[in-house]
Parts: structure tokens; C-alpha cells; sequence
């Protein structure tokens, strides 16, 4: 039994509107704190050591000064450094993702929701197609949107977003994003899309009925379970 929302956010009188849902990838559909971030980031601090002439101390500090300042830490590389995108993200993502493995429940789940459903990720294509692959995801998206499609300009940056609109081709209020990153759903919000935000947070302004995925994604069958199969 799902419980009445908690909070005030007016989330159900739009739920219904939505024809499509655009969901991150990295720690919104998986938890990638244990298996793979910690791999990327040390590839990507031992490719910056190497690229720059840091330790590899210094080289952590930085990449981590990247992804803050400029939402991924590919952007500050390139603006500052004029890397070779292509090359660090083939280069930065040759990981192990043996530890993925598939969860039945957020797989029923996404399946079920009707929609156009797709990814949009600041992450590479190729990473993408591994963690849904491992994930056994790779059916439920009709679409991909991923750094390679965005000029490389990641989120918060509106050039993606912007992309996926004119791709689209529908009113921005049809369309809802499942993102962890509150940067991210910022420029979401900023530009008329519905945001779900998944993760805990400390800010009150978020549609939200649950920390978790899983949990938004139960009480949003919840809903148009109980709004019943809409007239075309
Ligand atoms: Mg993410």
C-alpha cells in the first residue's frame, strides 16, 4: 500500500500530462557509489596525473574541483586543459562492470510505466550501453542522449536539454526527469520540464514522494493506476 504523500508539491495534478520521462543514469537508475565510481574516478585522476604532470594527490583534488565548478569533470578538462574528449572517455571508462547486476522490482517498474521512456546522461555512450546491459535495462529505453549527442556540453548546461525538446517535439510540461543531481533538475525546471528528484535531500522545492527511484516509481503507478487508461 503506498502512503499518502507527505509533502505539499502539487506532483498528481500533472502525473497524468506526462507523455514523456527522461531519467539520468548515474545513481538514479543504479547506485553507482561502490562498484563504478570509485573506478572511474581513479582512472580518470591517474589519466590527469599523467596529462598534467600531478601526483596523484593533487591530480584527485583536481578532478574533483572539476566536477564541482563545472558539472563534470570532462568540462573542466576541455575549458581549461583543451583535452581530447573522445580519447579521455574511452580512456577513463575502460572499467570492470562484472559488479552490476539487474534489479527485478526497478526493471517491472520502468517497464510498465507508459511513455517514451529515455536516458539522458553527462556519461559516455558506451558506459551507458554497459550499465544497462549489466542492468538488463537495455529494452525499456526508446532513446539515448548522451555526452557524444550533447556536444560534449554537460548537464546543468541547457544545450542538452534544448536538444531533446526540438527532438521530441513536445511542450516541455509533458515531460518529466528522474535525476539525482539538483543542478541537474535546476535547469530541468528552469526550462518547463517536471523534475522527480531521486536521492535525499535537504532542499523542500522538489516533486518528490520518496528518496528512491523505486519509490517514485511505485506511487506514480499508484496514480494512473487509479486514473485509469486515458482516451487518446
Ligand atoms: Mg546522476
Amino acid at each position: 500500500m503506498v502512503q499518502a504523500p507527505s509533502c505539499t508539491n502539487n506532483m498528481a495534478s500533472w502525473v497524468h500530462e506526462i507523455s514523456v520521462w527522461v531519467f539520468d543514469l548515474d545513481n538514479t537508475l543504479y547506485d553507482a557509489r561502490t562498484e563504478i565510481f570509485p573506478q572511474i574516478d581513479a582512472r580518470m585522476t591517474g589519466y590527469m596525473a599523467g596529462m598534467l604532470g600531478l601526483s596523484w594527490d593533487r591530480a584527485n583534488d583536481l578532478r574533483r574541483t572539476y566536477w564541482v565548478e563545472f558539472g563534470a569533470t570532462l568540462h573542466g578538462l576541455r575549458q581549461i586543459h583543451g583535452l581530447c574528449p573522445l580519447i579521455f572517455t574511452q580512456n577513463t571508462h575502460d572499467i570492470d562492470y562484472s559488479g552490476l547486476v539487474p534489479c527485478g522490482v526497478t526493471n517491472q517498474f520502468l517497464t510498465k510505466l507508459p511513455g517514451h521512456k529515455m536516458l539522458f546522461t553527462n556519461g559516455p555512450r558506451q558506459h551507458a550501453l554497459q550499465v544497462l546491459a549489466q542492468r538488463g535495462m537495455t529494452d525499456i529505453f526508446a532513446d539515448m542522449i548522451t555526452i557524444e549527442d550533447t556536444d560534449f556540453r554537460p548537464k546543468p548546461d541547457p544545450h542538452g536539454y534544448e536538444h531533446i525538446l526540438k527532438q521530441l517535439g513536445v511542450p516541455a510540461s509533458q515531460v518529466a526527469m528522474f535525476e539525482d543531481n539538483e543542478q541537474n533538475l535546476l535547469t530541468a525546471r528552469s526550462l518547463g520540464l517536471r523534475t522527480l528528484h531521486v536521492g535525499a535531500s535537504r532542499l523542500p522545492y522538489w516533486d518528490r514522494r520518496d528518496d528512491h527511484l523505486n519509490g517514485h516509481l511505485e506511487w506514480l503507478h499508484h496514480q494512473l493506476d487509479a486514473q485509469g487508461p486515458t482516451t487518446p
